[in-house]
């Protein structure tokens, strides 16, 4: 139990469609004056090095956020910019010129935490003892509540939130096959509590479709607005992940487009290797 570690993974494909997704969520919402409550029920590590063991053991990075950072000039969406910006921030301080590829990159609760304006709440919540740990560590200094529990039993006892507005990051491991249909029951619960929260839930698109009850559950259920981002390999292998996919509730007005913006730079050969694709899982 708990043997995900995302420091394999990190920077991948999927962290790109994810992270890009989720900085869309936060520059939108942000565009508003009214206090928003961020919640992130896996949370991981805050900041990742690309060149540790970990990393360069499964290289997933390479084909993720080091081809994004290598062909970044080329990117025709301006909504790429607040992701650049923070890469290069963290990975070039007080130097002139860019870095060539990215060694320091930020997980979820780091996003999240270059985003909150005074007035917002930012809670994360991180099960492994070692991830929770340091992202204790980390948050310390961030100004960040970090809570070593079960985070989609903590998403639904902090709802409602005290601030107007909720963004809501839902990224299990799925570890357990059961996992999917408890994200679905967890989603329906939450906005019962909270119906204007906007949820981002990331799943991964299996070549066996384990992932398909937690989109069945959905489509039957009674919440509205769901918007299904997807990104599959070209080239996928036969067995294990050939995709990542996104569901957001609620998006802000125009999401939709500007996603599928980011996208599209993402997607052909000469990009990330992706085919990308967007539909409405459930309408308005
Ligand atoms: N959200 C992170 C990001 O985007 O950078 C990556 C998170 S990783 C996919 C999933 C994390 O959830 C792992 O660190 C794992 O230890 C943690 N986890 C697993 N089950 C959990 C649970 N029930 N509650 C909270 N965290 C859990």
């Amino acid at each position: 139990m708990l043997s995900y570690l995302h420091g394999f993974h990190a920077g991948n494909f999927a962290d790109v469609q994810k992270h890009s997704a989720l900085l869309l969520a936060l520059t939108m919402m942000k565009a508003k004056s009214s206090p928003m409550a961020c919640v992130d029920t896996h949370a991981g590590s805050a900041l990742y090095n690309l060149t540790d063991d970990r990393a360069r053991k499964t290289a997933e990075a390479d084909a993720g956020i080091q081809r994004l950072w290598q062909c970044r000039a080329a990117l025709k969406s301006a909504d790429w910019q607040p992701m650049l910006a923070i890469l290069s921030e963290l990975n070039a301080p007080q130097r002139p010129t860019a870095p060539e590829s990215v060694s320091v990159y930020p997980g979820s609760p780091a996003w999240f935490a270059r985003n909150l304006r005074p007035g917002d709440s930012f809670t994360a919540f991180e099960l492994h003892p070692g991830e929770s740990d340091r992202l204790t560590q980390w948050a310390q200094k961030q100004g960040v509540n970090v809570r070593h529990q079960d985070g989609l039993k903590g998403l639904l006892h902090n709802l409602p939130p005290a601030q107007p507005r909720l963004l809501v990051l839902i990224d299990p491991s799925y570890e357990i096959k059961a996992e999917y249909t408890t994200v679905a029951e967890t989603v329906i619960k939450a906005w019962r509590k909270c119906r204007h929260g906007v949820f981002l839930i990331w799943y991964p698109i299996l070549a066996n479709g384990l992932e398909r009850p937690l989109l069945e559950r959905l489509e039957q259920g009674e919440v509205p607005k769901i918007l299904r981002s997807e990104v599959r390999l070209d080239q996928p292998p036969e067995r294990g992940m050939i995709g990542s996919g996104l569901l957001v509730v609620n998006p802000p007005w125009g999401f939709d487009t500007r996603l599928q913006a980011l996208m599209a730079d993402v997607s052909g050969k000469d990009r990330l290797g992706l085919a990308a694709s967007m539909d409405w899982l459930v309408p308005e």
